[in-house]
């Protein structure tokens, strides 16, 4: 049987917990990882009623987008939803997972999803993120070469974009000089020795370097291989914030609008005046995403939309570009089919459900 650890690393192979930012509390929040899995509740929000049901469907594993516990957890008394949500999951033996802003901060999550419902194309990170990519350099004695580039592709270096086994090698002399209390492989103690390698770089993520490293002193023949690894500062393309694309067509402002609506099912959109000219380019984030407005404009969006923003907020759109506020639950409920997707495509020794309840706490009258 699957148990729930194989199936939160296969989550986060796709939304490593590394890339969640760092107010957030992504994670196996309730539960054993070495349970096995007996269906799976997919969901935006845990509350009591999704505990309620995830045990009416045979459920004991909850995958959230947001976390139940947030802030740290001083008591557990049953005074609010949090303690109670969390007190009925353990009572019922339902684990709580969340891939929360790590869902949101990859190239295929939330906001690819979010783009995809929007028939978006060309679609990019808006934010790409810094310091997420670091460079190995390994020196190989020949013969090393091919077991040590298998080692460290295999434990996922060599990724750029939609491309893998991304390495560069050249040719050199590297020499040592073994000293008492070595087991060279090459050479012998006391003597200088010259050896023909290859000096062999690849990139990686830099939360991955400690299995990259170990995978490739395992592959490697020296007692101590010579390597270096470097902190990058390039962004990377494919972990950030938001995203952006473009429209198959151009559309008048109003148009635009009605299309939003219809196609995320919106009561209502919150948006600022709407320009004169034709709307082409979209940036989108899931949730509260207002940090990202000078990120929209520096990609050229004649459109963003997010949700959360507060009034004074909406003046800093200054006519450059529609902010459309569609609302906070109706941005991010279709990280349920997200999430679904990826399980059902991978896993199917159970049930993967999507849950039926509207967990959204805001009410429209209108
Ligand atoms: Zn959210």
């Amino acid at each position: 049987m699957t148990t729930i650890r194989q199936l939160t690393a296969y989550l986060e192979s796709i939304a490593p917990l590394a890339y969640q930012e760092s107010y957030d509390n992504a994670g196996l929040i309730v539960g054993d990882p070495n349970t096995p899995i007996t269906g799976v509740l997919v969901t935006l929000d845990t509350t009591e009623a999704v505990i309620d049901e995830a045990v009416a469907r045979g459920c004991n594993l909850v995958v959230a987008h947001h976390p139940i516990v947030f802030r740290g957890l001083k008591k557990l008394n049953g005074k609010n939803y949090v303690e109670r949500t969390v007190i009925k999951a353990i009572k019922n033996e339902v684990a709580i997972y969340a891939s929360h802003t790590n869902l949101d901060n990859v190239a295929g999550g939330v906001n690819a999803k979010i783009a995809e419902k929007l028939g978006l194309q060309e679609v990019q990170i808006l934010a790409p993120k810094a310091q997420t990519l670091s460079k190995l350099v390994v020196y190989t004695p020949d013969a090393d070469l091919p077991a040590v580039l298998q080692a460290v592709y295999e434990a996922g270096a060599g990724r750029i974009g939609a491309y893998d086994h991304c390495s560069f090698r050249m040719g050199g002399t590297g020499t040592f000089r073994p000293l008492n209390g070595s087991n060279p492989v090459v050479g012998t103690v006391d003597r200088d020795e010259t050896v023909q390698e290859q000096r062999l770089e690849v990139l990686l993520p830099t939360h991955l370097e400690g299995a990259i490293v170990a995978a490739m002193k395992q592959a490697h023949s020296y007692e101590v291989p010579a390597y270096d690894l470097y902190a990058l500062t390039n962004s990377n393309q494919t972990v950030g914030s938001g995203a952006v694309g473009n429209l198959p067509a151009p559309m008048s402002g109003a148009n635009w609008l009605m299309y939003l609506k219809e196609t995320m099912q919106l009561p209502l959109i919150r948006h600022t005046a709407l320009p004169d000219r034709p709307i082409r380019r979209i940036a989108v984030c899931g949730g509260a995403g207002s940090f990202l407005l000078a990120d929209a404009l520096r990609a050229g969006a004649d459109a963003f939309v997010t949700a959360d923003y507060k009034y004074h907020e909406f003046f800093d759109a200054e006519g450059r570009l529609i902010i459309c506020d569609i609302g906070h639950y109706e941005s991010e409920v279709c990280t349920k089919e997200l999430i679904g997707g990826l399980l059902a495509k991978k896993f199917t020794t159970f049930a993967v459900i999507l849950s039926g309840i509207d967990t959204n706490p805001v009410q429209y009258f209108t």
